[in-house]
């Protein structure tokens, strides 16, 4: 769409107010509505805004930020009244002198996109994003408590939360989402829903207006999404399985018909290998909170080794069946707490630092690595991801790749941003120490 195109359709839908939308460094959607008025000016990037005030973005003597709206993300919010109704358009942030902001998620994905297409290459990916739907108190506020006890893929009347879904799947609908699956996952609460492959821009703001959405329309049926990665201890927790491949032209470049029996390409190849080769510094990023790790333990379907498969579940890649132009590569330990367009970002960097390097990965590992010994892992040379988020940041400023794909502002501002929330964290007393202590000694 363009510009011309987007204020005839903002008319024609009775569109009264439009939402700018962009996200900080956390991932969190932010927005500054604007009347229909201004509509054209916005469109124009003359809309300026105080970035002071959002986390990472600028200092206070610098604060004048402008909103660069993306044409293409132009979409009205169905559930809001169709007469004076709202709509939204995605931004990137732009500096005072018109150079993009180092600051901007979108500016930072899209900058790494750019470097792909040098290569020849275009992303595409197609997320899975989990979440739990919990009851909310008689004061509206979240509880732990699930409203059904479904499991894998059952079906209502067990399945409480199926009208809740399947609300949240016609609204996603309305708003240009392909939504190819929805289903109960493993836990109570549970659920899944996954949309159509698409560019890997086009995705991540998918992503944070998915959540946006989910949360929307669950709070409509007197319930709380969350995407928490861990909520209950001792039960599976919410992962974003992220299906990525590279296309040159409209070709699927990880298909090579010819290699017996996988029938990866080369590139293919790389990519795996340079993804683990810096998964663990990429984790930050994928898994960027204390509560991230928790999910990440032996047992809950969810990875800890870097291993890869053509099969099998427990590795952290794994390659699902299909061929051709849906030839991908299943990176399993994202989790829908991290920043969608940063995580997409350092999965490309680490990807393409593979191919330009032909960074070999080592042989596929179909075996269940959940049941190796210590020592069968240190003789296959399997390690695993950080068990904790400053580890995570340790590998991170150690790994010249993926540092540079965040560039120096967001890795400044995110380590800093990480390096408190593990402090408050730790000094914290939590409910096991009192449990295991108070009474012992
Ligand atoms: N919930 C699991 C996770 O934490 C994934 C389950 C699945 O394979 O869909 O990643
Ligand atoms: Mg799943
Ligand atoms: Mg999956």
């Amino acid at each position: 769409m363009d510009k011309r195109e987007v204020i005839a359709e903002a008319r024609e839908k009775g569109v009264k107010f439009i939402r700018l939308q962009f996200t900080d460094l956390l991932g969190v959607m932010k927005n500054v509505a604007i009347t229909i008025d201004q509509l054209e000016k916005a469109l124009d990037g003359e809309l300026m805004f105080d970035g002071s005030s959002i986390y990472g973005f600028s200092r206070i003597e610098e604060s004048d930020m402008y909103l660069r709206p993306d044409p293409d993300t132009f979409v009205v919010f169905p559930w809001r009244p169709r007469d004076g109704g709202v709509a939204r358009l995605m931004c990137d942030i732009y500096n005072p002198d018109g150079s993009p902001f180092e600051g901007c998620p979108r500016v930072i994905l899209k900058r790494q996109l750019a470097k792909a297409a040098q290569m020849g290459y275009s992303m595409q990916v197609g997320p899975e994003l989990e979440f739990f739907l919990f009851c909310v108190d008689d004061n509206n506020i979240p509880t732990l408590k699930t409203h059904d006890n479904a499991g894998y893929f059952d079906l209502s009347p067990v399945d409480l939360g199926e009208q809740a879904r399947r609300d949240i799947v016609l609204t996603l609908e309305e708003m240009g989402f392909e939504i190819e699956a929805s289903h109960h996952e493993v836990a109570p609460g549970q659920h899944e829903i996954d949309f159509k492959y698409s560019n890997a821009l086009d995705i991540a703001d998918k992503i944070v207006t998915f959540k946006f959405v989910v949360r929307t329309i669950a709070q409509r049926h007197g319930l709380h999404a969350t995407f928490m990665p861990k909520p209950i201890y001792g039960i599976n927790g919410s992962g974003m399985h992220t299906n990525q491949s590279l296309f040159k032209g409209d070709k699927n470049a990880f298909y090579d018909e010819n290699d017996i029996p996988m029938q990866l390409s080369r590139e293919a190849y790389y990519y795996i290998g340079g993804l683990l080769k810096h998964a663990r510094a990429m984790a930050a990023v994928t898994n960027p909170t204390v509560n991230s790790y928790k999910r990440l333990v032996p047992g809950y379907e969810a990875p800890v080794y870097l291993a890869w498969s053509g099969r099998n579940r427990s590795p952290l890649i794994r390659i699902p069946a299909k061929r051709g132009q849906s030839t991908r590569v299943e990176l399993r330990n994202p989790d829908p707490s991290c920043n969608p367009y940063l995580s997409l970002a350092v999965c490309l960097a680490a990807g393409l630092d593979g191919i330009a390097n032909q960074i070999d990965p080592p042989p596929a590992c179909d075996r269940n690595i959940y049941k190796m010994t210590k020592d069968e892992l240190d003789e296959l040379g399997i390690k695993s991801l950080p068990g904790s988020l400053p580890e995570a940041y340790d590998e991170l400023s150690r790994d010249e790749v993926i540092k540079g794909a965040l560039g120096e502002h967001i890795y400044e501002k995110l380590a800093e941003a990480k390096a408190k929330e593990w402090e408050s964290f730790s000094l914290q007393v939590h409910q096991w120490e009192i449990d295991r202590y108070l009474a012992l000694f």
